[in-house]
């Protein structure tokens, strides 16, 4: 098959928060309630769907990844509740999921500035590592303190992607494999950086174009709210991420430094 002709690729979805009750959510909708999550996952597994993280799609192999019904569960920001909620079910289920930290702060503080949210704590690094020690979530990078990276000078790039990398890596002891652009906001200089920083993968919202090969610095994903059962259904169809952007392109972001 040529590659243009390539309309399907392994599903990856985007989640935030998890709470017990809408009630405990913030006014910015990024969450999922435990009752639908679980729900969720119970579809996946009985669709018979494997989660793998990037460092397994690295093993696996780009050319093998259609080979098994594969999907990737990402979560952005590393709140308190992947701990306390997500973290229990991926053990249930035994399920995989790869969340992005941002690393140099301990609580949301970039969504209280630009929206007044509630605070929100986000993981600590005793949870953190435990749940690295359980083989079932892998660790990326969301940078230090989630600015809009077009908006920076390189030198503020460098600080939030670079050594944003180097400290966490010494902390978990082990390589970053991915990187996730804080809300989605990409432009070529960005990436670059991104890719100097040793960056294998890196993961966007709004731009891509659905196929994985075509770009590996830019995976279009797939955002998981408050969606019902068959808006679900629909999403997880690895021909989505691709009809996305047959229908709506790429978001364009420009750099303003
Ligand atoms: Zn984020």
């Amino acid at each position: 098959m040529s590659k243009k002709n390539i309309t399907a690729d392994i599903p990856i979805l985007m989640y935030h928060q998890f709470v017990e009750n809408i009630s405990e959510g913030g006014k910015i909708k990024l969450f999922i309630t435990k009752k639908k999550f679980q729900w969720q996952l119970r579809i996946l597994k009985f669709l018979g769907y494997e989660t793998i993280t990037f460092k397994d799609l690295e093993k696996i192999g780009l050319e093998n990844r259609n080979k098994k019904k594969y999907i990737i569960l990402t979560v952005d920001d590393g709140y308190k509740d992947n701990y306390s909620i997500l973290f229990p079910l991926l053990k249930k289920y035994n399920m995989k999921a790869v969340i992005y930290l941002v690393s140099g702060i301990d609580y949301n503080k970039w969504t209280i500035e630009s929206d007044q949210e509630k605070r929100f704590q986000l993981l600590d690094l005793k949870e953190i590592k435990e749940m690295q020690e359980s083989g079932l979530v892998e660790f990326g990078g969301h940078t230090l303190t989630h600015p809009s990276l077009p908006t920076l000078s390189d030198e503020a790039l460098y600080k939030e992607i670079m050594e944003d990398k180097t400290i966490l890596e010494k902390k978990l002891g082990e390589n970053l494999t991915s990187f996730a652009y804080p809300y989605g906001h990409i432009t070529p200089r960005v990436k670059e950086i991104v890719k100097n920083a040793g960056y294998k993968f890196a993961v966007s919202t709004d731009t891509g174009t659905g196929i994985i090969e075509d770009d590996i610095f830019d995976i279009r994903r797939t955002a998981i709210d408050t969606g019902d059962l068959i808006n679900f259904l629909k999403r997880i169809s690895p021909k989505y991420l691709h009809y996305k952007y047959k229908k709506y392109g790429n978001k364009k972001f420009e750099d303003k430094k």
